[in-house]
């Protein structure tokens, strides 16, 4: 079956097809328009509802705003109550509380924080404490009341009952967060029976099911491992509804998914078991630009079975974590429209749609007023044509008004523990804050702007992508971001795997001769450091291209040689481009010669230039992005370079360089030599290295300290990167999803073999209770094997060496501390070390990194003191911090001791010019790799100072006209 892709598709030829695909015509918005003001009039009599005041009296954008909804996101899910005390102060003094805003109705929260603001700083806070946290507690779970239909489903069941109305029914969404391990799925799994059953036996509605809640590797680079058993899940599921006839609707998530859920729901629908039953759906987003088809999809699936297919067609809930992830990966486009009119044009044209197709059911989920109008007039009135949704405590007298001309409401309606679904809840009020918000333009009382159709809205205007929303090739001023693979679209994976050959490119890896080497090297560099910045920057930019366009054979060297998984594998290219784009840009700016200001009669010039030959050493962990930036920055500076790839990846290091003549650079200009250390040896002992670029280890960084120290000639420079001992530290005010997600990306991905990689976790005893057991089941959902096969999320060591070395280290920390957990495999190969996290409270701190997927944790009382015992190992490398604590976050800052600081986000993965990358102490000397101070280490200076008056004094100053 024809699969639906949004690939090839941009913005502007997809609202095109839109527009032209437009169903009302003239009188028919006029009339849509009406009767949208009909429905919101009657809104404007009715009482206020909380939704509306809040978003009068807020602008979430504000300090107030924000500090609310942030508040609420933490609040009532903090175990304690001196950290919440922290977090309500934070909180007040972020935001200004001088705003009289709002009204009495829905304010407890406000009132809260607004006493707090009143007393804060006088004798009367000492008191007030204790007074505005339980004001604080009871304003935020009454916010979340409003919104969850109850704590459990006989809770949300029986306020259906007692609050439902004729012809208005509900579907219950009965969790917050996705599962993180199998427990969770599990649990999840249970909760959707249970709910099934009791919502089927109350007759109170029906279930919605998100499938990142059934399997913690609902991804589409898990496919084989995840693809069977949540199929059974689903099936499971729907066979229950249909037994107790309770309508069943998939909800949509992330764009990355929403492939492998069409795969999912299509096996599950075709399942004959379910023949002849038609309450099962699920749930479409507009703002997709790929709906169009996948709506067609929907519909040969139920002409194909025979079947009736419901559908909730919404406008979708993660718009701003799509532009985000699009642009971080560098993705072709944008999965989603840029304009909130585009995707208000979308919604109606999918509207009709599936008001057309003769197989779906539709549900129009919206609180926009002329959106329901415009398909009601589509509908032709026909009250029996579709159903609206709306989110339970919103938008309730829209649906109202609809509902008393017929027309059969459907309540969304979380259920849960208030603390798991106020990060939810929060993520919908910012929503619908935004400016664009049918909801906050409405509640403003900006009718034109509101019931503006989003046709008239585009009519005689240019076409296209928001101006202030940078595509992701276009992220940085000057420089084309690299080109990232959307692993999460199914056709793209399974392409980029055919294209990845099995066996490597032949590379003939070359000599090791370092004084051939260097003699041609040294001859060369006059006239390389006399090219212009300019030419120097265009072989680095074609260097990047050529790395673009050999990117599978790529892949398959960083696979086959450096053991690394795709994803990893894609960064690893990407950031090579990078280096190479970054620093041909700072050439070009750094590289200009300056005038500088000075006396008349006197020219000041300011110039950069190559220091000479360059020795260039890097590790086997980045064989590609740090061994091409350490010789790109050299190279753009104006160096010769030798080249030393680690001696585990000779072939990626030859592969590379070759590339990079290809380019343009020169081969004399450019060597790469082959070998161990005791190459590298000899060739940092060499009389005529002007520098050295060295990143690895510790002792070798001193090794080659010393040896420079005592070369007898030039003071050569040597800028080092080195070792790690790398901490987070996490509060009980930290998300622990969040937290489990950071920590097992941090310290076991690319099987802990990145400098940056999490070695320690100081985390509050609090914290611990929940973050432990969510972290010991993440890790057992976590898959170990061969990284070619995309399901793996953690591969081997780099060689049997490192893997006896770690191993030794294990079973020294296993004496000393107690397992969290240890992951399982059934690899035979020696080369593949389980990741473990082993808690060693009471243990004396580490004094050195352990290089690979181990993770040590430390139970604290005193966040600071413990990250101060850190600091006093002298590292300095990278740092990560989870709270919800503005004042932690401020404080931690200046208390880390590191090179990169990360706060609430894993603690790997700089990117280059965004993150520049590096340590200080005993991780090495600066400057950072892939920042703006990193060229003027490879360079030296030059200044030229002419007096211009010497013959004959100051012609153009004596020339001067008087200015009267
Ligand atoms: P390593 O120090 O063993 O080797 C690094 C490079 O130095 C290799 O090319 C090696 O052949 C060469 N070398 C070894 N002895 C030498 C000598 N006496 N003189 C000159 N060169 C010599 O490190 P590794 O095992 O390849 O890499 C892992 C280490 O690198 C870890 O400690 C990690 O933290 C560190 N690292 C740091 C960063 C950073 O940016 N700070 C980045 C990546 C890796």
């Amino acid at each position: 079956m024809k699969r639906a892709t949004f690939k090839d598709m941009n913005e502007v030829q997809a609202v095109k097809d839109l527009l032209d695909a437009y169903p009302l015509d003239h009188a028919m918005r006029i009339r849509a328009k009406d009767r949208a003001l009909k429905w919101m009039s009657r809104d404007a009599k009715a009482k206020s509802d909380m939704t509306t005041d809040l978003l009068q009296g807020f602008d979430l954008g504000s300090a107030e705003g924000r500090a609310l909804m942030e508040l609420a996101e933490a609040y009532l899910r903090i175990p304690d109550a001196a950290t919440r005390d922290i977090l309500l102060r934070d909180k007040i003094d972020a935001a200004g509380w001088n705003k009289e805003s709002g009204n009495a109705t829905s304010k407890l929260a406000q009132y809260a924080l607004r006493m707090g603001k009143g007393v804060m700083g006088t004798p009367l806070a000492m008191l007030a404490g204790p007074i505005m946290a339980t004001a604080a507690k009871q304003g935020m779970t009454m916010l979340a009341q409003h919104f969850v239909m109850g704590e459990t489903i006989d809770q949300a069941t029986a306020n259906a009952r007692k609050n439902g109305r004729l012809r208005e029914w509900f579907s219950f969404d009965v969790l917050g967060e996705g599962a993180r391990t199998h427990e969770d799925a599990e649990r999840y799994f249970e909760g959707y029976k249970e709910a099934i059953e009791r919502v089927g036996r109350n007759k109170a509605g029906g279930i919605s099911v998100k499938l990142s809640a059934l399997h913690p590797k609902f991804e589409e680079t898990h496919r084989s491992a995840c693809f069977e058993p949540m199929c059974s899940k689903l099936l499971h599921l729907a066979k229950l509804a249909a037994a107790f006839n309770v309508p069943l609707m998939v909800d949509a998530e992330e764009d990355r998914r929403c492939d492998l859920t069409l795969a999912i729901f299509e096996k599950v629908r075709g399942d004959a078991i379910l023949q002849g039953w038609d309450r099962f759906g699920l749930a479409i987003q507009a703002y997709l630009k790929r709906t169009p088809k996948t709506i067609q999809f929907v519909q040969d699936l139920g002409q194909r079975l025979n079947t009736i297919i419901n559908v909730r067609l919404v406008k979708g809930a993660y718009w701003d974590s799509e532009i985000k992830y699009a642009q971080m990966m560098g993705h072709d486009d944008f999965p989603v429209f840029t304009q909130k009119t585009h995707t208000d044009l979308s919604y109606i044209v999918c509207g009709h749609q599936l008001l057309q197709s003769s197989y779906i059911r539709p549900a129009f989920g919206s609180h926009n007023a002329l959106s329901l109008a415009s398909l009601a007039e589509l509908a032709g009135h026909d009250v029996n044509a579709f159903e609206t949704q709306r989110l339970h405590g919103m938008g309730d007298h829209i649906h109202e008004a609809m509902r008393e001309e017929g027309y059969s409401v459907g309540v969304y309606a979380p259920v849960g523990p208030h603390h798991d679904l106020l990060p939810y809840l929060v993520r919908r009020l910012l929503e619908n804050g935004a400016n664009t918000s049918f909801l906050k333009n409405a509640a403003q009382g900006d009718l034109d702007k509101t019931l503006l159709d989003p046709c008239a809205k585009l009519q005689g205007r240019d076409i296209r992508p928001h101006p202030s929303i940078r595509h992701p090739h276009n992220l940085y001023p000057g420089r084309d971001n690299s080109r990232g693979i959307n692993l999460g679209d199914h056709e793209t994976l399974q392409t980029t795997l055919a294209k990845i050959p099995q066996q490597s490119p032949v590379v003939n890896t070359g000599a090791s001769d370092v004084q051939h080497a260097v003699a041609s090297a040294q001859k060369a560099f006059k006239s390389w450091t006399n090219t212009s910045a300019e030419n120097r920057a265009q072989k680095l930019e074609k260097l990047a291209d050529l790395m673009e366009t050999r990117k599978h054979e790529l892949f398959a060297l960083l696979q086959n040689e450096g053991r690394k998984t795709l994803p990893d594998a894609i960064s690893e290219v990407r950031e090579a481009q990078d280096f190479c784009r970054y620093y041909a840009q700072q050439a070009r700016i750094q590289f200009a010669p300056q005038y500088l200001p000075g006396p008349d009669g006197e020219r000041n010039m300011y110039t950069r230039h190559g220091r000479g030959v360059f020795a260039c050493i890097a590790p086997w962990n980045f064989p590609l992005a740090i061994f091409i930036g350490q010789c790109a920055a050299a190279l753009a500076a104006g160096n010769c370079v030798i080249a030393k790839p680690a001696e585990q990846t000779p072939q990626i290091g030859a592969f590379a360089i070759g590339l990079a003549h290809e380019a343009g650079i020169p081969k004399d200009v450019l060597h790469c030599v082959q070998g161990d250390g005791k190459i590298g040896a000899q060739l940092t002992a060499h009389p005529d290295i002007a520098g050295v670029a060295f990143t690895g280890s510790y002792e070798v960084g001193k090794m080659i300290q010393r040896t420079l120290a005592q070369k007898e000639g030039p003071i050569v420079p040597l800028i080092a990167e080195t070792a790690g001992l790398n901490a987070m530290a996490v509060d009980s005010s930290a998300l622990p999803e969040q937290v489990v997600d950071d920590v097992i990306l941090s310290a076991f991905g690319s099987a802990g073999q990145r400098c940056s990689a999490l070695r320690i976790l100081l985390i509050e005893e609090n914290a611990a209770k929940r973050v432990l057991p969510l972290l010991q089941g993440a890790m057992r959902a976590l898959r170990i094997g061969n990284p070619r096969d995309t399901s793996n999320d953690v591969g081997p060591v780099i060689d049997e060496e490192a893997a006896q070395n770690l191993h030794k280290s294990i079973a020294d920390l296993k004496s000393r501390g107690k397992i969290v957990h240890e992951c399982a495999h059934n690899e035979t190969d020696k080369t593949f070390v389980a990741p473990i996290a082993i808690d060693m409270t009471g243990q004396p701190l580490p004094d050195a990194e352990i290089f690979g997927p181990v993770l040590q944790i430390y139970r604290v009382k005193d966040l600071a003191e413990a990250v101060r015992g850190v600091n006093a190992k002298n590292y300095a490398l990278t740092f990560g911090l989870h709270t919800r604590l503005p004042s932690r976050e401020k404080d931690f800052e200046s208390l880390a001791e590191a090179g990169n600081v990360y706060i609430n986000r894993s603690m790997i993965g700089a990117v280059v010019g965004v993150q520049p990358f590096g340590g200080h102490h005993r991780s090495g000397t600066g400057p950072k790799a892939g920042g703006p101070a990193t060229l003027l280490a490879y360079s030296l200076e030059k200044h030229i100072s002419t007096n211009t008056a010497a013959a004959g004094g100051n012609a153009s100053l004596v020339a001067l006209e008087d200015d009267l």
